[in-house]
């Protein structure tokens, strides 16, 4: 079921069905409707050949065209409701962070968009930047820190105000890098994800969602780092195998006796709430029900039986401590059973009733507790024990659960719908393996902690009601409490996640542009947008949520199709890591071979959504590709000058071709049918690939005929009979290498504009022809 928002099915992006049919038929009278193109010019063709250097020099165009695109207004879009649309949301780079090769990957959308610039879609590539929250404001501390200062001198306010002065100064910086790769994106329309207006649509989804009651606050664990001081979604913890050790403390039964457990976290012992075993274990039968008293502390906590207890584990008897455990904290609830926390977001120890430990730090204080047990006999043994730490990914810190009282998004019926359109393919996802894999993370998905204790970020719109302690939802500022109506109400202090507004991104940016030429039709006319092109890796944190956050808000899909590429490897295939030292720098490599060597490097040769090997001998392959495809250019262009070609009004179908020696007149023709019949295979293959979104297969396909064959064969063959002057012959080359050019410019799109330019004029560009239909 589509909402009414839906956009009718005949707008939906469907591939040219024509295109894949069409090649060009070479019989006599095409050529001869051939001659009668001005496809080349003598008088320009010898103005142009003097500048034509020997060897492609990227240096000195790449900026001047990039400019000249830009100038022109290659990139802008704009509602064309004579054409169809195709549009891909730039996945917004982090606004702070300066541009690497998974940047560069985002070469797949420049593809697909100037290739369907090429067949007559009005494009649009929307430009925008993240920003990025805990990253930027952990990379704004490291800066503080070189000045010797921390977040804690500042107030909230100016704190925020300082990052967002210090992002701006950067921005630009990946702004132009994105430029230097050569994007066709649309500059005019770009969006921050904190921009007032997409603030504005992020607050009111929340709002909208919340009205419809699924938004929840809930006291939770959450995986806190102290030392960030936030806390992170299941998503963002790092996993690290670790050999800690399991501690094993003996506890008096009140009743008589005692009872030993097993533990790799003693020091939260002081939280506990009840030493458990399994029901059905005859050891600790006749314990339960009875109580211990807590080491040195005394408290007393009594001794429960459930079957969540693995009596292989240990000893059998494990403690319950609710606010530090996630699987403790539901145990605690289910039997009624809790204790204050004993861990403040500091990390430091509160509230154990042990003065000396009150205030310590929590790594420091588990030395010291081991150490009182160890000394008063109730530690019995210590022994080593292979476990998985959870850590902060940004900083490494073990993540501490804490309870907290954050905003919840209940995503079940959220997920119902966006895995019916993924199962349905109303959503079609590429390559089709990942499909699967998109299916299995949406059923999983639990419910959506979206609060984060960071300045830097979009501030929740919640405002607390002082006298009834009940919450609202507000897009505005409010200017009175909207539960009493008069108290001092408080916002919340805490920002979103920043996958919240992120998820929002297709719907949000088109919205926000929705005035941006003047036609209020922009959001409809764009949305649902084409394709989402991203990496694999953020299949769970980005691209499920967009689905579902895109569908809620829109009653629509937020696209029609995912692309998902690989990530960047290293030449032994190790993941880049500055550790390891193995970091290649796009920018070094776009400085020393060329955008369009880098480009090409990333694609060619390599399996749709599979990860990349990346050497810099590759891309010295891709540099001289460029300079072949260059080279080829200049070898028609010197055969041309030769080239005696009759005023445009005097050729005639049917004139004959310039006399050649008898026989050798048949051998070309033949060679040129060869050709024909050949390149005419090689255009409907490539367009096939494209349609199939296989953008390496038609790449390497373009690669190897216009080298191997193009060059190598036919030129070999037809290289005298052109310099001689052969019309046939030269013309149906020429024909071949402009659509070759048009083919390649998807991928290399400098060198085939430097090219087209030097064959048509300063003022023309390849981005105005069209593939031949
Ligand atoms: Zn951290
Ligand atoms: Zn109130």
């Amino acid at each position: 079921m589509i909402g009414k928002k839906s956009i009718p099915r005949n707008r939906r992006y469907t591939y040219h069905p024509a295109i894949v049919e069409s090649h060009v038929i070479l019989t006599k009278d095409t050529m001869f409707i051939l001659q009668n193109q001005p496809i080349f010019d003598t008088v320009l063709v010898s103005r142009q050949i003097q500048d034509m250097d020997k060897k492609y020099n990227f240096k000195n165009f790449e900026e001047n065209i990039y400019s000249f695109w830009e100038k022109e207004g290659y990139f802008k879009a704009k509602v064309n409701s004579s054409k169809d649309p195709f549009c891909i949301i730039l996945p917004p780079p982090n606004a702070n962070a300066d541009l690497h090769l998974g940047h560069a990957m985002y070469t797949y959308e420049d593809v697909m968009i100037r290739y369907h610039k090429l067949l007559g879609y009005e494009t649009l590539w929307l430009a925008g930047a993240d920003h990025a929250g805990i990253e930027t404001q952990f990379v704004y501390e490291k800066h503080l820190k070189k000045q010797g200062k921390s977040r804690f001198d500042f107030d909230r306010k100016t704190l925020f105000s300082d990052i967002w002065k210090f992002v701006m100064q950067n921005r630009n910086t990946m702004e132009n890098q994105l430029r230097k790769l050569g994007f066709a994106l649309d500059w005019s329309k770009k969006k921050f994800t904190m921009d007032e207006d997409i603030v504005s649509i992020v607050y009111k989804t929340f709002k909208h969602m919340f009205d419809d009651g699924m938004v929840y606050r809930a006291n939770r664990l959450v995986n806190y780092c102290t030392s960030c001081g936030t806390s992170f979604s299941d998503l963002e913890v790092a996993d690290r195998e670790h050999t800690g050790k399991l501690y094993y403390i003996t506890y008096s039964v009140k009743e008589g006796g005692s009872v030993t457990i097993a533990t790799t976290r003693p020091e939260t012992y002081l939280g506990d709430v009840a030493v458990m075993v399994h029901p059905g274990d005859a050891r600790y039968k006749s314990l339960v029900g009875k109580t211990v008293l807590l080491p040195i502390t005394n408290r007393e906590i009594p001794i429960i039986a459930d079957e969540y207890v693995d009596p292989k584990f240990g000893t059998g008897a494990v403690k319950v401590t609710p606010n530090h455990d996630f699987n403790d904290f539901e145990i605690g609830k289910k039997h009624g059973l809790s204790h204050p926390p004993i861990i403040g977001f500091d990390g430091h120890m509160k509230d154990t009733g042990l003065e000396d430990i009150d205030g310590v730090y929590v790594v420091k204080a588990r030395k010291l507790i081991v150490a009182k047990l160890e000394e008063q006999g109730f530690l019995e043994k210590i022994t080593p024990h292979e476990m998985v730490l959870h850590t902060c990914y940004r900083c490494g810190t073990t993540l501490e659960p804490l309870p907290k009282e954050q905003w919840f998004i209940d995503v079940g019926p959220l997920k119902e719908k966006a895995i019916e359109q993924v199962k349905n393919d109303e959503i079609h996802v590429h390559p089709k393996r990942f499909k699967k894999q998109l299916i299995q993370i949406l059923e999983n998905f639990i419910d959506w902690n979206v609060s984060r204790q960071i300045v830097w970020g979009i501030q929740i719109p919640a405002y607390k009601c002082q006298k009834k302690n009940e919450w609202f939802i507000s897009v505005e500022k409010p200017k009175k409490c909207q539960i009493c109506g008069n108290c001092a109400f408080v916002q919340d202090e805490d920002t979103f996640d920043t996958w919240f507004s992120s998820a929002q991104w297709p719907f949000a940016t088109l919205m926000a542009n929705c005035d941006c030429d003047g036609s209020d039709g922009f959001f409809d006319y764009f949305y649902p947008t084409t394709v989402m092109e991203t990496g694999y890796d953020i299949l769970r944190a980005w691209v499920s949520r967009m689905i579902m956050v895109g569908y809620f808000e829109t009653k629509d899909i937020p696209f029609q199709h995912i692309f998902l590429h690989g990530m960047v490897r290293d030449p032994k295939g190790q993941k880049m890591s500055k550790s390891k030292g193995n970091v290649i720098n796009p920018l070094d490599m776009i400085e020393k071979y060329g955008a369009d060597a880098l480009r090409a490097t990333l694609i060619f040769g390599t399996k749709e959504g599979g990860d990349v090997v990346l050497s810099e001998d590759k891309i010295v392959a891709m540099r001289n590709f460029c300079n072949k495809v260059w080279n080829i250019g200049r070898f028609i262009e010197m055969s041309k000058t030769n080239v005696v070609i009759p005023a445009k009004a005097g050729i005639q179908s049917g004139s004959v071709p310039m006399k050649m020696g008898i026989g050798v007149e048949d051998d070309i023709s033949e060679t040129l049918k060869q050709l024909q019949k050949e390149f005419g295979t090689v255009q409907k293959q490539y367009h096939l690939h494209f349609k199939k979104f296989e953008f390496a297969k038609a790449f390497d396909l373009m690669y190897d005929f216009l080298w191997h064959r193009y060059a190598d064969y036919y030129i070999e063959q037809l290289k005298e009979c052109m310099q001689n002057g052969n019309i046939d012959a030269s013309q149906y080359m020429v024909k071949v290498y402009y659509s070759c050019l048009q083919m390649l410019h998807p991928y290399i799109p400098f060198v085939t504009e430097v090219i087209w330019k030097s064959f048509h004029g300063e003022d023309s560009s390849i981005m105005d022809s069209r593939f031949e239909t």
